[in-house]
């Protein structure tokens, strides 16, 4: 079932550099379902398994679909093991991220990438992706670095954005202390 969580920042587990998967077994598959349905939920074009805990180097991206169009184009891809193996030019492209709430900022990334990974039977695949695609797979890959796209970015906007946020969450830890404590007895 797709309930989980998606680790936001400053969570300092997504700062972590997963593990590649040795074996694509019905786990890995089920979690590639899981993540592409919590994607499309959110929405969201792309969401790497890190996000949700699963510090493992498993992505899923879709670029060609909208939330506005429900019934439209759906074109998931799972990439297990990405690795960039080509890059040309440069490319600014306003990103946001599930894991980084309210904020978008331009990030500078190449333009095309090639990328290697497999598929889950296992089979090799190679994507040649440009412009958004090229993005998404980037910016995805970055998440199995434990990169996010603020990392990308000047200083100033960076730490204009970590202070907002930070008060955010300082406000909203105060009130569920406010609340008291979930555990009300019972073992
Ligand atoms: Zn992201």
């Amino acid at each position: 079932m797709a309930t989980r969580e998606i680790l936001k920042f400053p969570d300092p587990r997504l700062k972590q550099v997963s593990k590649p998967v040795e074996k694509i077994t019905d786990e890995i598959r089920a979690l590639a379902a899981d993540m592409l349905q919590i994607m499309y939920d959110e929405p969201g074009i792309g969401l790497a398994a890190p996000q949700i805990g699963e510090f493992i180097r498993l992505a899923v991206v879709d670029t060609d679909w909208t939330d506005e169009d429900k019934e439209g184009t759906r074109n998931p891809l799972v990439l297990v093991n990405p690795e960039i193996t080509e890059r040309e030019g440069e490319i600014t492209w306003e990103e946001g991220c599930l894991s980084v709430p309210d904020f978008l900022a331009n990030v500078k990334r190449s333009a095309r990438v090639q990328v290697r990974c497999l598929d889950l039977d296992g089979k090799e695949v190679v994507h040649d992706v440009e412009e958004l695609q090229a993005v998404c797979f980037q910016h995805e890959i970055d998440h199995l670095d434990g990169v996010l796209f603020i990392d990308r970015i000047s200083r100033l906007k960076r730490s204009m954005y970590v202070k907002k946020r930070m008060k955010l969450v300082k406000r909203e830890l105060q009130d569920e202390e406010e609340e008291g404590p979930d555990f009300t007895g019972g073992i």
